[in-house]
C-alpha cells in the first residue's frame, strides 16, 4: 500500500512538516548527496534509459519536462543571446561567458511585480534604446549630447546611474541605504551586504574582489560580480552563484523566504535604483516653467543674447524702437515669455528690413534695364542676316493641341 507524500515540502518556509514529509525531505537530500558523489567520482550509468523509443535533446541537455515550455525556453535563450551580444545583429552588451553566468530565471518572478510601463522602460534601458541625449542628438535638431543634470558631454546609458550631479547623487545614496537595510533585514551575510553597498557607493570605480582576499569564502562571488560589471548589476543581471550562495545560507537561518524570493527582492531594488535615476533625469528635462523646459529656456536666453549684438541701423526706422526705447535690464530680468515676444518682434523686424532691401534692389535693377532698352531703341537698327527663320516650338505646340482636340 503506497501513499502520496508531497515533494519539496521544505521549500515552503515556516511550514511545519509532518513526519512523512520530513522523511521525504531527508531521502531527497541523501539522493542528491549520492548523485553529487557519483558525479565527482564519475561512477554513474548512462542517462539513456533502455527501451526509450523517443529521446529529445535541446543542445547538450535531454528534455525531461514538458516539451512545449522546454522548447520555448531554449528558443528564448537563443534569441536573448543574439540580442545581447554575439549574434549577427548583436548589441555587444555582454559576451557569451557573461551570459552563462547570469541567473536569467529570476526575471519572470521580478517583472510580475511591476506594471507594463515599467517593463517597457526596462526593455528600452537594457537594450540601450531609451531617449538619452546621446541618441536623440542624432535625429532631433537642437538636442545636444550632454547630460541634462550635470552638463557632462556624452549622456550614454552608463551615465544614467553614474551622474555626479548633487541631487541625483543624494537620491542614489538614499536608494543604496534602502537596499542595505533590506539586505540586513533579510538574513543576507554581512560580507555580501558590505561588498554590494561599497561597490555601489563607489559607483563601480573599485571592484568587489579587491576588498577580499583570494582565500575568502566570497571571493568567487565577488569575482563573478566584477566579471559581469556595473551595468549588469544595476539592470538586475545577477550571477547564478549568488542565488546558490543564498540558498545554502538561508537554509540555516530562521528566514521565512527562500533564495528565489530573496533574489527577486534584491533585483527589484536594484532596478528601482536605476529607474529612480531615470525619473529624476526626466523631471529635469520635462519640468516646465512658463510653459518651457530647461532646454527651451536656455535656447531663449541664447537667442536673446545673440539678438542684443545686432546693429539697430539694420532695421527700418519704424522698428528701431525695439532697441532704442527699451530697458534691457528689465527685459533681462523678465520672464522667458516676455523675452520670446521681444525675440519674435526683432526677428519680424529683421525680416521686414531684408524684404525692403530686396525690393529696393529689384526696383533699381528694373530701372537700369529700362534705361538700357531705351538706349537700344535710340541706336540704329542692326543689319539683318538672310538666315532662315528660326523654328518656333509654340507653333508646333498649337498644331499638336489642335490635332488632339480633333
Ligand atoms: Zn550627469
Amino acid at each position: 500500500m503506497y501513499e502520496w507524500v508531497e515533494g519539496h515540502a521544505d521549500a515552503y518556509k515556516g511550514r511545519k512538516l509532518t513526519l512523512k514529509e520530513r522523511l521525504n525531505v531527508r531521502c531527497d537530500a541523501l539522493a542528491k548527496e549520492a548523485l553529487m558523489d557519483a558525479l565527482y567520482s564519475r561512477s554513474f550509468i548512462s542517462s539513456d534509459f533502455p527501451f526509450e523509443t523517443v529521446r529529445v535533446k535541446l543542445g547538450p541537455r535531454k528534455v525531461t519536462k514538458s516539451l512545449r515550455p522546454s522548447i520555448l525556453h531554449h528558443s528564448s535563450r537563443r534569441i536573448a543571446k543574439q540580442v545581447f551580444g554575439f549574434g549577427p545583429r548583436g548589441s555587444k552588451i555582454i559576451n557569451e561567458e557573461q551570459f552563462e553566468l547570469i541567473y536569467w530565471d529570476i526575471f519572470p518572478r521580478v517583472l510580475k511585480k511591476f506594471p507594463s510601463s515599467f517593463r517597457d522602460w526596462l526593455s528600452k534601458t537594457v537594450t540601450g534604446c531609451c531617449g538619452i541625449n546621446h541618441f536623440l542628438s542624432y535625429w532631433k535638431p537642437g538636442v545636444r549630447d550632454v547630460c541634462p543634470s550635470c552638463k557632462y558631454p556624452g549622456e550614454t546609458i552608463m551615465h544614467i546611474t553614474r551622474c555626479p550631479e548633487a541631487g541625483r547623487t543624494t537620491i542614489f545614496y538614499e536608494m543604496v541605504t534602502d537596499l542595505e537595510q533590506w539586505m540586513a533585514d533579510n538574513y543576507t551575510p554581512s560580507t555580501i551586504t558590505e561588498m554590494v553597498s561599497t561597490y555601489l557607493r563607489n559607483r563601480g570605480t573599485e571592484s568587489m574582489s579587491s576588498r577580499l582576499t583570494p582565500h575568502s569564502h566570497f571571493f568567487a562571488l565577488a569575482s563573478a560580480f566584477d566579471f559581469l560589471g556595473w551595468r549588469c548589476l544595476l539592470e538586475g543581471r545577477i550571477p547564478t552563484l549568488l542565488v546558490q550562495e543564498m540558498h545554502n545560507h538561508l537554509a540555516n537561518t530562521p528566514s521565512r523566504i527562500g533564495a528565489l524570493d530573496w533574489a527577486a527582492g534584491f533585483v527589484e531594488r536594484l532596478l528601482r535604483i536605476t529607474h529612480r535615476q531615470w525619473q529624476y533625469r526626466n523631471s529635469v528635462v520635462h519640468y516646465k516653467v512658463d510653459g518651457l523646459t530647461q532646454d527651451e529656456h536656455e535656447a531663449v536666453i541664447s537667442r536673446f543674447e545673440e539678438l542684443l549684438q545686432i546693429d539697430p541701423s539694420q532695421l527700418l526706422s519704424k522698428h528701431r524702437h525695439l532697441f532704442e526705447s527699451l530697458d534691457f535690464e528689465d527685459l533681462g530680468n523678465a520672464s522667458a515669455v516676455t523675452k520670446q515676444y521681444w525675440i519674435y518682434s526683432v526677428e519680424s523686424a529683421l525680416a521686414a528690413a531684408a524684404h525692403h532691401r530686396h525690393s529696393r534692389r529689384r526696383s533699381h535693377d528694373a530701372l537700369t534695364d529700362t534705361c538700357e532698352v531705351q538706349s537700344l531703341r535710340d541706336s540704329p537698327a542692326p543689319i539683318l542676316h538672310s538666315a532662315p527663320a528660326p523654328h518656333l516650338p509654340c507653333e508646333l505646340g498649337i498644331r499638336y493641341k489642335k490635332r488632339r482636340m480633333k
